[in-house]
């Protein structure tokens, strides 16, 4: 493949087809563009090949696929994250309705308790 270090590639492959662009998605070559004859390796096509984008620095090259495993492995754990918030807002609400529930048993209580206090008071 060619390593040319001229950005304006002459899209017309070997076969007189139009090259596509792609991007590669290798951790080598993390998103670095490539013009390639569109009929790459099979039968009529030609071995047409030219990176467009200039090679990715050592540094780029060795961080960036680390960044992007972070990037998916952080975006499954937000993921999860919003999945359990949901589970606990599903949780706090049915607390709060027993919460309901139970403070208007706990005002007929306080009645009968009344009404319990002042049948004593009078019958003693
Ligand atoms: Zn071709």
């Amino acid at each position: 493949m060619s390593q040319s270090s001229g950005v304006h590639v002459n899209n017309t492959c070997y076969c007189a087809r139009m090259a596509i662009m792609k991007t590669s998605w290798t951790d080598l070559n993390l998103g670095r563009r490539f013009a390639i004859c569109p009929k790459y390796k099979q039968i009529g096509g030609c071995k047409y090949y030219v990176w467009i984008d200039p090679p990715m620095c050592d540094r780029s090259r060795n961080i960036i696929p680390g960044l992007l495993r972070k990037i998916n492995k952080y975006e499954d754990e937000l993921k999860k994250c919003e999945d359990e918030l949901k589970k606990c807002e599903d949780d706090l609400k049915k607390c709060e309705e027993q919460l309901i529930k139970k403070g208007s048993r706990e005002k007929w209580l306080w009645i009968a308790l009344t009404v319990a206090m002042f049948l004593v008071y009078m019958f003693v």
